[in-house]
């Protein structure tokens, strides 16, 4: 038994299914602790858009570090979150004509969801907030309440209050337009439906298996909640930071939240940072009524500035957008030549295959690990093989990986139809 099987919880995950002592890491490259690579299209669950250890985050880092610069300072004033807030301000939302006001929660994604739910029910006096169908936004009992899966509900252990599912953009096929529900619900005193203080959604639903919401059903969602004086929350902590192309995921509908959740790819090198855009009229927290230890991590901030030099200019998003090209003719051609029941579907840089056969994705996602390969499965079922490479992983590693993918899932593929034979 070795040291994490020994005295490791049991609720360890991702180790189960990628069991190498990992040691180093670079651009898109993991290293074991033998020395063998690994091609990275997980990125931390979205938390590397920049890819692993990028060179200029780490100097201003180590140059931080070296001349003792305030690690923790509690929700202090600090010169790293000065420096960091009027970069985001600067770069970020000015040039975006948005007007946020910026709550550091404590650093992981579901602080900020907690604190964004929060503030809703707070701003609206109304308690129920309205999730969708597959939605992932956490772990704490606030933002489990919002999240779909049963497994993960379950694991509350006490019920999950005050919130009610209803049916994501597609969840009932292409035919109906599942908005055409949730605006009846509203409009009809006798559907028993409260009103919500809140929406929480994501554009993209990575977790739940890359489920994209169309332009049109995310402009009318904005349409419906404006109408109603509900509070939008976009949560982009997996598919905000450029991950779709654009900074914010919502920019494509051309949509504005009324709060927005991010993390995971905000510090830009794997440093826990979170943060909660807010309308300023719905900033109506008294001080200290929700707060944290750690709020605004300096080191977190001092390469979340420095990561903001990628969004100077529109390289990075042309660069995405290119790769998405690729990724996406790629992935639908092999569906096409291997004649697999299968449905590419991604923006941006994440993309997934969802196989109508539930044991292909994960039988892919292994054999891909055995070629040197971290590709994870979302959904439900875990039907989908989900690529979230980094954004800026090179044309010849992105193609390696398409490559590999290809293969496993020929030999997958071949392997089964030998087991039916
Ligand atoms: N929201 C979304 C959309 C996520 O994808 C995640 C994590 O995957 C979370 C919230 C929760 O973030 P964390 O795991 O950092 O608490």
């Amino acid at each position: 038994m070795n040291t994490f099987e020994q005295h490791e919880s049991e609720v360890r995950g991702y180790c189960r299914n990628f069991p190498a002592l990992f040691a180093s890491a670079k651009g898109a490259w993991m290293t074991g602790h033998d020395g063998r690579r690994y091609l990275d299209f997980f990125a931390g669950a979205g938390v590397l858009n920049y890819g692993h250890n990028p060179d200029k985050l780490k100097s201003a880092l180590l140059e931080y570090i070296e001349r003792d610069g305030i690690t923790h300072s509690l929700d202090m004033y600090s010169e790293a979150k000065q420096a960091f807030i009027d970069r985001f301000q600067s770069v970020i939302l000015a040039p975006r004509q948005l007007s946020y006001k910026m709550q550091f929660p404590g650093p992981t994604g579901t602080n900020a969801v907690e604190a964004a739910l929060k503030l809703a029910r707070k701003v609206t006096g109304r308690e129920q907030v309205v999730s969708f169908t597959n939605a992932f936004h956490g772990m704490t009992l606030g933002a489990l309440a919002v999240t779909g899966n049963g497994f993960k509900r379950a694991g509350a252990g006490v019920s999950l209050q005050n919130t009610s599912s209803i049916p994501f953009c597609g969840f009932m096929g292409d035919g109906p337009d599942t908005l055409d529900f949730f605006e009846a619900m509203l409009n009809d005193n006798g559907s028993g439906m409260e009103m919500p203080a809140a929406v929480i959604v994501e554009t993209v639903q990575a977790e739940g298996g890359v489920n994209v919401a169309s332009v049109g059903w995310l402009q009318r969602l904005r349409k419906i909640t404006e109408e109603h004086g509900i509070v939008l929350i976009v949560d982009d902590i997996q598919v905000g930071c450029g991950r779709t192309g654009k900074f914010f995921s919502f920019e494509e509908a051309g949509i504005v939240p009324d709060m927005v959740t991010l993390s995971k790819s905000l510090s830009g090198y794997g440093i826990p940072m979170a943060l909660v855009l807010i309308k300023p009229e719905l900033d109506q927290w008294a001080p200290g009524e929700h707060n944290g230890t750690f709020r605004g991590h300096n080191p977190g901030f001092v390469t979340a500035t420095k990561a903001l030099d990628y969004w100077e200019n529109d390289w990075l998003e042309k660069s995405v957008g290119h790769k998405s090209k690729i990724v996406r003719e790629r992935l639908q051609q092999m569906v096409d030549r291997m004649d697999v029941a299968a449905e590419v579907r991604g923006r941006g840089l994440i993309y997934g295959i969802a196989f109508e056969d539930r044991e292909i994705a994960p039988q892919v996602s292994q054999a891909c690990f055995k070629e040197g390969m971290v590709v994870e499965t979302a959904g439900i079922e875990d039907n989908v093989l989900k690529l979230l490479p980094s954004l800026t992983i090179s044309d010849e590693d992105l193609v390696l990986g398409l490559d590999t993918i290809e293969k496993c899932l020929g030999n997958v593929l071949k392997q089964g139809q030998r087991k039916s034979a």
